[in-house]
């Protein structure tokens, strides 16, 4: 099995990484160029017993993403994963960070997803999960530009399993609420607190917690899952 994870270097998609590493992967690990963590990662995935190649690369240049695609012959699973947090009210908004949200999330999944996808038609089979946010779901003040990133991947993920279904790719995304990873750290200790009473489960999640559920998404046991947005989420948001 090939799996290429985006943001591999920190956090959920570090423990997405791990997660195929020990069901023996062969793992491309991407982030970008100047991540410091990439190298020692693949030591870790090695250490396990699996293969790792690294592809870094800003996730937003399509040039380098196909540049990343013209050595990959066989994919079995992408994880879009990269991603970017940044506060700002809306009324502070400039056009340059509504643009550089928008161009990491949304253009960083449709760049690898359309490359992923014109091998996965040709293989008919293989699997993408994109990482999205419960904010895409419900909305957040003062993040009205990543709310709308992480919409937009929710929309784009629908539209891509109506698509490529008849190939037999399954396309699903999870929806994760809190995380307890660098992004969030970085928010200080009295925003985990406050965000962690929002939930009913009164706790952040872990990025192991997300990864599980990344993995059984692109396992056998989903197989008749496509087009759905998973909530990982401690019961932030209710679906259904
Ligand atoms: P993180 O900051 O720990 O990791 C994100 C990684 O993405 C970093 O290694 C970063 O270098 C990489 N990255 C950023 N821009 C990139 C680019 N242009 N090209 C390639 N790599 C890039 O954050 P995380 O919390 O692990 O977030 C992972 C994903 O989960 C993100 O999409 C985030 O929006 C989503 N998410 C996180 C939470 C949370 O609470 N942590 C909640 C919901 C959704």
């Amino acid at each position: 099995m090939t799996c290429l994870v985006t943001g591999a270097g920190s956090g959920i998609g570090r423990a997405i990484a791990l997660a195929f590493a020990r069901e023996r992967a062969h793992v491309i690990v991407n982030d970008l160029p100047s991540s410091p963590s990439l190298a020692a990662l693949c030591e870790e995935i090695e250490a396990l017993g699996a293969r790792c190649t690294v592809a870094a690369g800003d996730v937003s240049d399509p040039a380098r993403v196909r540049g990343i695609f013209s050595n990959i012959e066989q994919l079995d699973v992408l994880v879009n994963n990269a991603g970017i947090l940044q506060e700002s009210p809306v009324t502070e908004l400039t056009d340059a960070a509504w643009d550089s949200m928008i161009r990491m999330h949304l253009y960083g999944a449709f760049h690898f997803s359309r490359e992923a996808a014109r091998l996965m038609k040709q293989q008919h089979s293989g699997s993408i999960v994109n990482i999205a946010s419960d904010l895409g779901q419900i909305g957040c003040e003062n993040l009205s530009h990543y709310s709308a990133a992480k919409g937009g991947i929710i929309a784009f993920t629908k539209s891509l399993a109506r698509e490529l279904a008849p190939y037999g790719v399954r396309v699903n995304a999870v929806a994760p609420g809190g995380v307890i990873t660098p992004m969030v750290e970085a928010l200080g200790e009295r925003y985990i607190d406050e965000e962690a009473a929002r939930y009913p489960l009164k706790r952040l999640g872990t990025p192991d917690e997300i990864a599980q559920v990344v993995r059984f998404l692109n396992s056998g046991a989903a197989s008749f899952m496509t087009g759905q947005i998973v909530g990982v989420n401690g019961g932030g948001v209710m679906n259904g």
